[in-house]
């Protein structure tokens, strides 16, 4: 397999200079604020009074999201790592910067990974009294039936969802208002795709599916999630009617309807072909007697360098179609004119930022139970060795999640893993494992986002909780502090047993050490956590998923193991390896 080029510096470099790159080039229309440096912000789009609207999602969408803040539209994007959620304090800086004491609305596709980073956000906002409404886009009607339509994943059709809530907010509507006008949105909205091409991650360089040059997939996803099928490569016109067939069917417009169009293209295919696309589109419209109010056609989310297109219709009322023509003014979209606007002025009315206070703090070790093998110091050196056969299997995660998922995992897990190694590696030497726990779930979760932030990111702080009496961890304690990791996976993500997750792994890793610890040593508790924890990764590769990104493929997903597993048996392993060789030095 051959690798994609890209112009690049490096890797880890990438999206803070795309970020700066882009506020640089458009600074009449955007600014950065808060301590992340992930936050992009309306220059004259927040004001007091006024709802805000905070945008998100992974990069590699461009110009979505951050193409969207401007005047009458978004007021910030929170800008995650390539086609990875945003992390919560990521989204906490945008919301922050943008609450003009009306409530804010968070707009995004509809993930596991962003719904589980936004809801922790928002859960933040609301506890310091800010009150919040998400909208999570659902518009790919390739990705479930009908009847299950929540279940969607967003694609496009995000353009037209945040539109109407920005114009919304923009005319002063309360945050109820803006709320259900951008849920009326999303349920106008239909999408689908075709693809004919892969993309590739940039720190791999390697294409994230495979797909033979006679071949296009129907209904892939923004993140080269696999679609409902695999054809022969067919002309415009009848890759356009098939398109076509599936949102008009839904949502049966009648002559005399009029909707609003999007022909999108995913990064590498021609503005020739997409016009070719919409020549197509306008015929079929015409003869049933729909009628399109505005059109766009070009680059508004993609999907890295994929080839590719898809359709977006919206179906108008009166009520959507002035919300759609009120004036915006961004990077990737300006709709009349917003002359006159109270540039700069506004800005200054806003409320100063608040400030978080998350530091990490530590319990006095006076009164902690000190039996055990497991030292505060052990358990760093079981962390850290984690991180490097994380970092060391990474492209095998990405792998297996670029068979069933995104392409990621393993990118997502080593930029985790690196910031918990730096975390541990500032600890007290005499910091607890509690609390080096909430160091490294808070290092986690800032770094990554993604759906592995938020699950891994509780895995930990629970764990670091049940185990809070303690100084040294002892064969019953590591089997507690398993539980509770198990535990907290389960209540962040509600995937159950069987559903092809973490989970499957973690479930037998925690029975088979439970059993351990009834007359094992340390050494036997999580030798046996390891072992539960491969079988279990093993048995993923039988299952039908039915979480995350991946339960969108159904059958399909059977035979591969699930890449989350696989990172679940990484880490106990290593912990293992590092508590067998800690045990026969002592
Ligand atoms: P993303 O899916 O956002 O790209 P990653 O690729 O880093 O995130 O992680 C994918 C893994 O997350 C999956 O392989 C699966 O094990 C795990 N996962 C996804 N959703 C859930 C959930 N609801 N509960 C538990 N684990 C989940
Ligand atoms: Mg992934």
């Amino acid at each position: 397999m051959t690798k994609t080029k890209k112009l690049i510096n490096a890797p880890e470099d990438i999206i803070p200079q795309l970020v700066s790159g882009m506020v640089a080039a458009h600074p009449d229309m955007l600014m950065r604020e808060g301590k992340t440096g992930r936050a992009i912000v309306a220059v004259d789009g927040p004001r007091d009074g006024k709802v805000g609207i905070v945008v998100g999602g992974g990069s590699g969408h461009e110009p979505a999201f951050a193409g969207y803040v401007g005047r009458g539209l978004a007021d910030a994007a929170a800008v995650g790592n390539i086609f990875a959620s945003p992390s919560p304090e990521q989204i906490l800086d945008a919301a922050r910067a943008v609450d003009g004491g009306a409530g804010v609305v968070f707009l995004y596709g509809n993930y596991t990974g962003d719904v589980m980073n936004f809801t922790m956000a928002a859960e933040e906002l609301e506890a310091e009294g800010t009150q919040v409404r998400q909208i999570q886009v659902a518009d790919d009607v390739a990705s479930a039936p009908r009847e299950l339509r929540s279940e969607r994943r967003g694609i496009a059709g995000d353009f037209f969802v945040f539109k109407i809530a920005g114009a919304a907010a923009d005319l002063g509507e309360p945050l109820a208002r803006v709320a259900s006008l951008a849920q009326k949105a999303n349920d106008a909205t239909l999408s689908m795709g075709v693809a004919l091409g892969p993309c590739s991650l940039p720190q791999t360089g390697k294409p994230n599916f495979e797909i033979s040059d006679e071949d296009m997939e129907i209904g892939m996803g923004l993140h080269g999630e696999p679609g409902v099928r695999r054809e022969k490569l067919a002309s415009a016109d009848t890759v356009t009617d098939e398109l076509l067939d599936s949102i008009l069917s839904e949502m049966a417009p009648v002559k005399g309807d009029r909707v609003a169009v999007l022909v999108n293209g995913l990064g590498s295919t021609s503005l020739i072909e997409l016009y070719i696309i919409f020549n197509r589109l306008k015929s079929v419209l015409d003869e049933r007697g729909i009628g399109i109010h505005h059109s766009w056609v070009g680059e508004y989310a993609t999907s890295l360098e994929m080839a590719g297109a898809s359709i977006t219709l919206l179906k108008l009322d009166d009520e959507l179609t002035r919300l759609l023509d009120h004036p915006c003014r961004t990077p990737a979209l300006t709709v009349g004119t917003t002359e006159g606007a109270v540039a700069g002025s506004a800005h200054s009315l806003r409320r100063a930022a608040k400030a978080s206070d998350s530091a990490v703090k530590t319990k006095a070790a006076a009164k902690l139970k000190s039996d055990g093998a497991i030292t505060p110091a052990i358990f760093r050196a079981m962390m850290q060795r984690a991180g490097d056969e994380i970092i060391a299997e990474r492209d095998w995660l990405s792998e297996l999640d670029g068979v069933i998922g995104d392409g990621d995992h393993g990118i997502t897990m080593e930029i985790g893993w690196k910031a918990v190694q730096g975390a541990l590696a500032n600890a007290e030497q005499d910091e607890t494992i509690e609390g080096s726990c909430k160091r490294m779930a808070k290092a986690f979760l800032d770094a990554v986002g993604a759906s592995s932030g938020p699950l891994y990111a509780t895995a930990f702080l629970r764990a670091g909780a049940a185990v809070s009496d303690r100084l040294n961890l002892d064969a019953e304690a590591l089997s507690a502090w398993l539980a509770a990791a198990l535990q907290g996976v389960r209540d962040r993500g509600r995937a159950e047993p069987g559903d092809k997750t973490m989970i499957d792994a973690w479930v037998p890793a925690v029975e088979r050490a439970e059993r351990a610890a009834a007359s094992g040593s340390e050494v036997d508790v999580m030798n046996a956590a390891r072992d539960g924890a491969e079988e279990g990764m093993n048995a993923t590769a039988n299952l039908e998923s039915r979480r995350g990104r991946s339960a969108k493929l159904g059958a399909r997903s059977k035979g591969h193991i699930d890449p989350g597993a696989a990172s679940t048996w990484i880490t106990l392993r290593a912990m293992a390896a590092t508590l067998a060789e800690a045990s026969t030095a002592a």
